[in-house]
């Protein structure tokens, strides 16, 4: 049976398993074809492919790059990409380096209000990533600032809040042309969780299309029959394949669980019909 899951993350961005231990876990689950998709970084991918064909598990090399569009933050994914095309290896250097030095004010704000150590804990916990919200989430909930990362967000990282810090990524037709450029296929991540209005979906997804985007993440961990329904309805008017994927990133959250996902409607173009994954270049068997 073939259990796909292309949206995945390790300790290469804000997951907590490595590449291998991520790759393990997906065997045992009984998914089959998985995509790695860190924030911004390409660097778990030779970890996660000589594991993949330890495993026999096919592995797509994916990334998931962090957008900025009318003012506000999206995630595109790309799947099937080449890991050493320079474009995109740029591309998502600077992206590290404004994350870096988003980090470093975040901390600074963190420590103006008291929280001592907040440079140094996040460092260490993420394990040489550059340091995402989550991680300064993760943080606050281990020093006990706050009960959840929920709480950690709502009191301290989210807009508005004193520890947020305001960032430009990177254009959405920026994203796509390295993405296609690297000879993988984007992906808007999560379309569900922006609370676009229709008006605004369409103008994305417009936008989307004319930079050559090309699928949508119709089926995420969590959603609800409705929302894969409209996300089905939206791929059909934009022509775009859909995508599958759990956005996984660490074990024991149940909503989140590594390639247990709702079917693709099948009125949708699967993504996985214009990824290569039968080749050598991407796949983990013979
Ligand atoms: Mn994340
Ligand atoms: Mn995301
Ligand atoms: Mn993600």
């Amino acid at each position: 049976m073939i259990r796909r899951d292309f949206h995945t993350h390790s300790i290469a961005s804000d997951g907590v398993l490595t590449p291998a231990e991520l790759i393990s876990a997906a065997a045992r689950e009984g998914v089959t074809e998985l995509a790695l998709t860190d924030h911004d970084t390409l660097a778990g991918l030779d970890e996660a492919r000589t594991a993949a064909q330890t495993a026999g598990l096919t592995l797509i090399p994916g990334v998931e790059i962090s957008v900025t569009w009318d003012k506000r933050l999206l995630h595109i994914v790309g799947l099937g990409v080449d890991a050493d095309a320079p474009a995109l290896v740029n591309g998502l250097a600077n992206l590290q380096r404004t994350r870096a030095e988003r980090g470093m004010t975040i901390a600074r704000r963190l420590e103006r209000h008291g929280l001592e150590g907040a440079t140094d804990g996040v460092r260490e916990l993420a394990r040489g990533a550059e340091p995402t919200r989550t991680h300064f989430a993760r943080w606050l909930v281990a020093t006990g600032a706050a009960k959840t990362a929920q709480q950690a967000f709502r009191r301290w990282l989210a807009p508005g809040r004193p520890a947020y810090v305001g960032t430009t990524w990177a254009g959405l037709e920026e994203a796509c042309d390295w993405i296609r450029g690297a000879g993988g296929v984007s992906v808007v991540a999560h379309p569900g969780r922006y609370k676009l209005t229709r008006v605004r979906m369409a103008r994305l997804l417009d936008e989307f299309r004319a930079h050559g985007g090309q699928a949508l993440e119709v089926v995420r961990a969590g959603a609800d029959v409705r929302e894969i329904d409209e996300l089905a309805d939206w791929a059909r008017r934009f022509d775009l394949a859909g995508s599958v994927g759990s956005d996984f990133h660490e074990p024991g959250r149940s909503w989140q669980r590594l390639g247990r996902l709702a079917k693709l409607p099948t009125r949708v173009r699967p993504v996985w019909h214009q990824l290569d994954t039968a080749s050598g270049a991407t796949s983990g068997h013979d």
